[in-house]
């Protein structure tokens, strides 16, 4: 049967390690995923199969159990085993009536199976649901391993995610399907199935909560199940929740279509336990990468423009957003100003009290900074002791006023300190407005001429608000 390209090669190419003690079944399997793309290695043995993952790194191995030497049990948990190759999703290749040998593929560590003969629509529903897989845990290594470098992005401990509860809606005309049910061996963490029999009920119940994981019965007849895989695709908040087929032997057809509508896997029935629980893991897994990344992602953008000592946004921030706040106040014929403020002689109070303190005086000066903040101004910390605050629709006079409120604040507030005592600083600051007729007028001008503002209130005494020269 043919399988069409956009669901399985070209979209996805992964580099698979094909290991058979037979050379014919090796052969076959490499012609098999070259003709759609993959790259393949292969080997006949246990031994030279963990020597080529260590080296090559592949994507994912198909293991045959019965092998001479290491046979197919022993090689998949020395490859678990090993740091270096715990990771690759290995497939275990199992004679169809070998139900035993599934069982003790799962507690060697394998990660799915594939009965022999092999068909094309499993083989490319395997590995491609398992490269998925191993592309998001690649990722998050990949992010484990920069952000310890790094010491910035703390990546918590995925694992414990993996044993939460899942919810599983099933949509199926049968009440209930033979072999699932949520103690199977291998499932992570407690698994609650949800049965429909109405399919538009189901959309319904997938709208206002959201489940982890979807399956669609192809043997359904009171609604089209290939539109309801697509109904489930196109919903955005079900775009890209794990969708698993359940087929019959008579619906290879179907499942193709399914498959490219978006299905990212399939069980067939009778359904056996531990596939179920291989099939659903996986799709969980993935599931709970995808969110985990996102969520890091969210994170290390966060940590990429603020700054950590105060939480205000950081000098490149500013720098990114700066010009956007120009523009919008030209457009909109808006006035828009600037302060610039500096801690006065606070090399003293790091040189008597010590830098730990000058750390707490910065907290405290930005604590009071963001209390004046509203939604529309930028606060930021620009330096060392120096802050720049941007107010949008704001005019100058306005603006000095603003900074004259908030030099009174800080110099009355006693701040106190972790060691029970307690200091006071001020602060000087220069302020500055966009010239609402000069078109050139950039984010550096206007930055420039409040910083010489602030110049100007140093040179002056200090403690004190200095406006731009007219
Ligand atoms: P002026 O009134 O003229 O601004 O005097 P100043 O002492 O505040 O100015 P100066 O620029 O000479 O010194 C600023 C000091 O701020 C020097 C630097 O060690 C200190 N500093 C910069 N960043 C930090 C920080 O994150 N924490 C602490 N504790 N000190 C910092
Ligand atoms: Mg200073
Ligand atoms: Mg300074």
């Amino acid at each position: 049967m043919p399988i069409n390209r956009r669901v399985t090669g070209a979209l996805m190419t992964a580099r698979v390690l094909v290991v058979d003690d037979l050379a014919p079944n090796v052969k076959l399997l490499e012609a098999k995923l070259r003709a759609e793309y993959f790259e393949v290695l292969s080997t006949l043995s246990g031994e030279e199969a963990i020597e080529i993952a260590i080296a090559q790194q592949p994507d994912i191995i198909l293991l045959d159990v019965m092998m001479p030497g290491l046979d197919g049990f022993e090689t998949c948990r020395r490859l678990k085993a090993d740091g270096t190759t715990c990771h690759i999703p290995v497939v275990m290749v199992t004679a169809l009536d070998q139900q035993a040998d599934r069982l003790a593929g799962l507690k060697a560590g394998a990660d799915d199976f594939l009965t022999k003969p092999v068909q094309d629509v499993a083989l490319f529903a395997r590995v491609r649901s398992l490269s998925r897989l191993k592309q998001m845990t690649d990722e998050l290594r990949h992010r484990h391993a920069r952000g310890a470098e790094l010491g910035a992005i703390t990546v918590g401990n995925m694992d414990e995610a993996e044993d939460g509860e899942s919810n599983v809606l099933v949509i199926s005309d049968d009440p209930i399907i033979d072999g699932l049910n949520s103690d199977a061996d291998g499932l992570p963490g407690r698994v609650e199935f949800e049965y429909h029999t109405d399919a538009r009920a189901a959309l319904e119940t997938i709208r206002v909560k959201t489940p982890d994981l979807i399956m669609v019965d192809l043997s359904l007849e009171s609604y089209d199940p290939l539109r309801l895989c697509s109904a489930i695709r196109s919903f955005e908040g079900s775009r890209l929740l794990p969708l698993l087929a359940l087929a019959r032997e008579t619906e290879m057809r179907r499942l193709v279509r399914a498959l490219d509508i978006g299905v990212n896997d399939y069980l067939m029935r009778p359904v056996d336990s531990q596939e179920m629980a291989a099939r659903v893991k996986t799709q969980l897994r993935r599931k709970r990468y995808v969110e985990y990344l996102r969520e890091s992602v969210h994170e290390s953008l966060e940590m990429a423009v603020t700054d950590p000592l105060t939480g205000l946004y950081n000098r490149r921030y500013l720098g990114s957003q700066l010009p956007r706040l120009f523009r919008d106040a030209h457009d909109r014929n808006q006035p828009l100003a600037l302060m610039v403020l500096d801690v006065d002689h606070f090399k003293k109070v790091n040189d008597t009290l010590g830098h730990d303190v000058g750390d707490e005086v910065l907290k405290e000066v930005a604590h009071i900074l963001n209390l004046s903040v509203r939604g529309i101004d930028l606060a930021c910390r620009y330096g060392g002791e120096e802050f720049v605050f941007v107010m949008p629709d704001t005019d100058k006079a306005t603006a000095e006023t603003i900074a004259e409120r908030l030099r009174g604040q800080i110099a009355e507030t006693s701040i106190s300190l972790s060691n029970g005592e307690s200091v006071t600083v001020t602060v000087s600051i220069g302020v500055a407005a966009l010239d609402p007729q000069n078109q050139d007028d950039t984010p550096q001008s206007v930055l420039k001429r409040a910083d010489d503002a602030l110049y100007k209130a140093k040179a002056d005494g200090r403690n004190r608000v200095v406006g731009e020269a007219a």
